[in-house]
């Protein structure tokens, strides 16, 4: 019985798996001369406004191993677990690739300060990228396909001219971003697979549901973070 369930936790974490590698090679592949031209057309330019800075317009910011590092020299507690825990196993314990950056209750980044970022050189490397992305998501429709830039049309200025090196640039960092997030990703399903079968643990959606009704009514949840190849443990709540 054992066995048959850690197959079942080992074959659905590697269909999981794969779909990040098959997502990897995807963003690798992306001609750059694609993700050059669609910079130049969409030509935007931040004005300040500082929306993106804040949870109304942006739910969190992920971050990268190497921000973390950098966010936790600066103060440790402005960290926590990034929302949507990939994983929950039988005994309600979620884990999650990495952390995010805490607000504050108005929902500004707790680095925001009269609309200016107080840590500007050494922001977070998604906050350099924003709004540039290179996902495959859903339309609203449901197709699925490659998506470059994020709430278009609903900040800052467009139709500026860039030029082919500022857009090469600017291409070859949505690639590394991409790159560097989705093998932190296959480090977190690797690790979750050895550290799943190794305990005897299985992902349960239904526990996953459960428990999340549950934090979201205000209860403590207890989450794993993959952090320097290990899973550091933190008690959540809303
Ligand atoms: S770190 Fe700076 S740039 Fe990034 S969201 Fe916070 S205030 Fe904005």
């Amino acid at each position: 019985m054992i066995i048959k369930e850690l197959i079942t936790v080992t074959s659905a974490m590697e269909k999981q798996l794969e779909t990040v590698i098959e997502e990897l090679k995807g963003v690798q592949e992306y001609p750059m001369d694609k993700l050059v031209s669609i910079i130049q057309e969409v030509g935007f330019e931040c004005d300040l406004c500082a929306r993106c800075c804040t949870r109304e317009f942006n739910d969190h910011v992920f971050l990268l191993t190497d921000d973390t590092k950098r966010v936790k020299e600066l103060n440790p507690d402005y960290l926590e677990p990034a929302p949507y825990y990939e994983l929950c196993d039988q005994h309600g314990n979620f884990y999650v690739s990495g952390y995010a950056l805490k607000a504050k209750e108005d929902g500004s980044c707790i680095f925001l300060d009269n609309k200016r970022c107080t840590i500007y050189d050494k922001r977070p490397t998604i906050c350099r990228l924003y709004p540039y992305m290179l996902h495959r998501e859903p339309d609203e429709d449901g197709n699925v396909d490659w998506r470059q830039i994020s709430g278009l049309n609903q900040h800052g200025h467009y139709h500026v001219n860039i030029n082919d090196d500022e857009a090469t640039a600017i291409a070859g960092l949505i690639k590394s971003y991409e790159t560097a997030y989705l093998k932190q990703l296959i480090a977190f399903y690797r690790k979750a697979q050895e550290h799943f079968s190794k305990n005897k643990l299985k992902h349960v959606k239904g526990v996953y549901d459960r428990e999340m009704r549950k934090f979201n009514k205000g209860g403590e949840i207890t989450v794993f973070v993959l952090s320097n190849g290990e899973f550091t443990e933190h008690r959540v709540l809303k």
